[in-house]
Formats: C-alpha cells, structure tokens, sequence
C-alpha cells in the first residue's frame, strides 16, 4: 500500500516537474521573442533592419537560416534596402528575395496569410533558397506571412536543423507575434528611407539634388582614398539652353531636363550619382571606374544625348547637346590634402574641363589636363 502510494507520488512529482520546466522554457521562449520583437521594431533604418532579420533573428534563435521575401510594390525597395551600399548588397542578396509584383506574379500567388510549418515546406518553397549552403541540414521550416493594413507584403522563413522544431498543427503565436513585429518595423523603415529619398531629389528631373551630392560626394571620396580606388567625377552642361526656353518655352526646357536625366541614368550603374548641379549643369561620379573607361562613358552619353529622339525633334528644329568635363581623383598627385580638399579639387578640375569644352565648341568630352592643374 506505501509503496503504491510512494510511486504514485514520484510519478506525480515527476509529471509536475515536467509541467514547471515546460512552463519555464515557454517563458524563456516569450522573454526572447518579446525582446527580440521590441528591438526589431525599434529599427529606423533598413540597415539596422538588416542586421536584426537576416543576421540577429538566425543567431539569437539558433536557426539555420532566415529568408525574407518581400513584394515590390512601388518598384523601390532595392533601392530603398540597400542605396549605395554594394557589399551590403552581396552581403544579403542571398537573404532578401525582392519580388516584382508583376513578374513574379506565380512565386507571390503561392505566399499564404497564414504560418505554414513542417518538413516539407522547403520542397514547396524552394526558390526561396537558391542562395543558401547546408540545405540538407535543414529538418524543419516555417513560412511565416508579413502583412500591414490587411496586405501581404512578404514572408520570413525561418530553417532549422531540429526536425521537431516546426511542426505542422504546432501552437504558433510567438511566431505569429515574431512576424507581426517585424512586418511593422519593415514598413516603418522603408517609408523612413522613402521620405529621406524625397528630400534628396530634385523634384522636376528626379535626379538627386545638391545636398545629397555634398554628402555622398564626401564618402566616396573617403572611400575612395581608403580604398586607393578610381573616381571619376564629370560635370554636364547643356549647350545653349537659353536658346530651347526662348524658342519653345520654358516648359519645353523643363520637359529637354527631365529627359536628359532619364537618359543619363539609363546610360550609368545603379551605383554612380547623377545630380543636378544647378540650373541645367549636372554631376555625374562614378565609383571604380578608371579615366580610360570614364572617357568612354562620357563619350557615349554625349552620343547618346545629341542621337536620341526624346530629345531631338528635328522636325520642329530642337536639337540638344551636351558638353562635358571630367576628371579622375587617381589622376590627383597632390599630397597632405584633406579629404574635402581633395572632392574639391576634383570638382574644380571637372569644371575646368567644362569650361574648355565650351570655349572651344561644345558637344564634346574634354579631360582635365594635370599638367595644367591648380
Ligand atoms: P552654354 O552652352 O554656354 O551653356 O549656353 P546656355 O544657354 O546653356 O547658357 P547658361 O548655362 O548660362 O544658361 C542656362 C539656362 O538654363 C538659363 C536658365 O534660364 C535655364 N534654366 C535653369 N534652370 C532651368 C529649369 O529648371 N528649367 C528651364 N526650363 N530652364 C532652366
Ligand atoms: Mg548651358
Ligand atoms: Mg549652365
């Protein structure tokens, strides 16, 4: 009879124990969810967004891989995710799935509203992996919806090596609150980094304007010297513009500008900045690129302009040129000069350029000659 009752009670206890250390790791589990989730929320920036959905939430969770998706609605969160910054691009390209809302209509039509965990959700999802190593270690998975004001705007997929860890039928509110919190935090983000975009374009040709170049100029040439790299610096001006707003009106002007930009980007990378100046004198800088192919850019944009037909109409006689002035900061041999000197060095030298090529007949590329500096 006591030794019923003893056994009867260890296994009581035992049960007991296994409650309280449920109980525990359920709480353990809220507390790093919940902290995890007011972090993610309090990014302002999509690099900050970066480090804490595709770096912080594998470590901090012990998971094989995060993948996000997300939908491209306004064709800008490339953009928007990575501006300039080439390495963070290399970096996450493996990471962040960007999908065109048109032309990956089939890969969003499969995206659920809802958590989808098991084994063999990666067999239905699997170029959502393309970039990842070790996928054969990957035992379970869940695909978890990011949705704002009632809209799907991407999923996260969380891997694991722990086949038990996502199940199908599993309870998934700490997950559900996991991508609830980061839903909110990327579109807080990406609407930060759209109204920082607007104050730094211009607002008739969408190029970008003075201020952006100012401070972007100045990295680049930062990073340009830490990196002993080519930049290449050029500055455009349209020939005889007044003679366009005299003869067509300025509206026309106004229309011969925001084409121009649209061809000058459509001519370089995603990566080089092309700004407006003032009036109708732009910037163009190209990052790691040597004067020889600078030369040739330059010489093919100034085709381009004088060719193309959204900015010549022969038939009504407007015919547009460009010339340019240019210069390369590796061709600079100056020393203990300041970073800042040096961007303005370069400008100079660009401008000088420009200058030449005016006098001496526009509608044509002139390089800065060193031997003539200063
Ligand atoms: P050059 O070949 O020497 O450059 O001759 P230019 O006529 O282009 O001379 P300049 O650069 O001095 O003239 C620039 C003109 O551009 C004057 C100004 O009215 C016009 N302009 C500046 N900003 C705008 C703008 O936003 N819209 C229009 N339509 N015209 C502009
Ligand atoms: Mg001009
Ligand atoms: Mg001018």
């Amino acid at each position: 009879m006591e030794d019923t009752i003893f056994t009867e009670n260890r296994k009581l206890k035992r049960q007991l124990d296994n409650l309280i250390r449920r109980a525990r790791t359920n709480e353990q589990k809220q507390a790093l969810f919940d902290s995890f989730g007011f972090e993610v929320i309090s990014a302002s920036t999509p690099a900050q967004l970066r480090d804490y959905v595709l770096f912080q939430m594998q470590v901090r969770f012990q998971l094989q891989g995060v993948v996000m998706t997300l939908i491209d609605f306004d064709h800008d969160v490339e953009k928007l995710f990575y501006g300039h910054d080439t390495d963070a691009k290399t970096l996450y390209e493996s990471k962040l799935i960007i999908l065109d809302v048109e032309k990956d209509k089939a890969k969003i039509s499969t995206l659920k509203t809802f958590p989808v965990l098991g084994s063999d959700v990666i067999n239905q999802y699997q170029w959502m992996l393309g970039g990842l190593d070790d996928i054969e270690h990957c035992k379970s998975s869940a695909v978890l919806p990011l949705i704002r004001s009632n809209q799907l705007i991407g999923t996260l997929l969380l891997l694991s090596r722990d086949e038990n860890r996502y199940e199908a039928g599993i309870a998934t509110t700490f997950l559900q609150k996991l991508s609830a919190m980061t839903a909110v935090a990327i579109e807080n983000c990406l609407n930060q980094q759209r109204i920082k975009e607007i104050g730094y374009q211009d607002p008739l040709t969408q190029a970008y304007n003075r201020r952006y170049f100012d401070l972007r100029f100045a990295d680049e040439i930062e990073r340009s010297l830490r990196q002993s790299d080519n930049l290449a610096c050029m500055f455009l001006d349209v020939d005889f513009f007044k003679r366009v707003n005299d003869t067509y009106g300025h509206h026309v002007g106004d229309l011969v500008l925001t084409q121009l930009v649209k061809l000058i980007k459509e001519q370089v990378r995603a990566c080089d900045i092309v700004a407006r100046y003032g009036g109708e004198e732009f910037v163009v800088v190209l990052p790691g690129v040597t004067l020889e192919k600078a030369t040739e850019i330059a010489e093919r944009l100034r085709k381009a302009v004088e060719t193309d037909s959204r900015l010549s109409c022969e038939q009504g006689g407007l015919s547009i040129t460009v010339s340019i002035g240019m210069d390369v900061l590796s061709a600079l041999t100056e020393e203990n000069m300041s970073a800042e000197e040096i961007g303005n060095l370069l400008l100079l030298h660009a401008d000088k350029a420009l200058y030449t090529a005016k006098s001496s007949g526009r509608n044509q590329v002139v390089i800065h000659q060193n031997i003539s500096a200063g």
